[in-house]
């Protein structure tokens, strides 16, 4: 019953991609990221405020349903959070999908989804692309290393 629900969620973010979309302005930054494992690609769109929070985030891509849905997810979770507060969240997600741990701290909302990924070894970095391409957007950012 449960993973009925779970692939409801997954197949329901896959279809219906929330923030689905290009961002225009000066302040937004761009990174093409692709999963070659499995053929996903995606362009990650990111505005930051001047103290360090994600104002907005949107993502374009193809790819498998995992990874669609991963993505549309975490445009949702990550958006207005602190950078700080990413580390966390994807740190999360990364022990949930490679490790098999769901974190009690951390609320990953609709990602919990993804859980029985973590079986499915092939597809680890299918979930964890968009997270990826997250991290290596804001990777040169201080409040993002810092937290580590
Ligand atoms: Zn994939």
């Amino acid at each position: 019953m449960l993973d009925q629900l779970y692939r409801q969620l997954v197949v329901d973010h896959s279809k219906n991609r929330r923030n689905h979309k290009k961002l225009n302005g000066e302040f937004v930054k761009q990174l093409h990221y692709k999963n070659p494992t499995c053929g996903d690609v995606m362009t990650l769109f990111l505005k930051l405020t001047e103290t360090k929070e994600i104002e907005d985030i949107s993502f374009i891509g193809e790819g498998c349903s995992i990874s669609m849905a991963s993505a549309s997810i975490m445009t949702e979770l990550v958006k207005g959070v602190s950078l700080k507060e990413a580390v966390k969240l994807r740190q999360a997600m990364e022990a949930m999908i490679r490790n098999g741990e769901v974190s009690e701290e951390v609320d990953l909302g609709d990602a919990i989804a993804l859980e029985g990924v973590h079986k499915l070894r092939a597809r680890h970095n299918c979930a964890l692309m968009a997270w990826q391409a997250l991290d290596r957007a804001v990777g040169d950012e201080s409040e993002y290393e810092n937290s580590n």
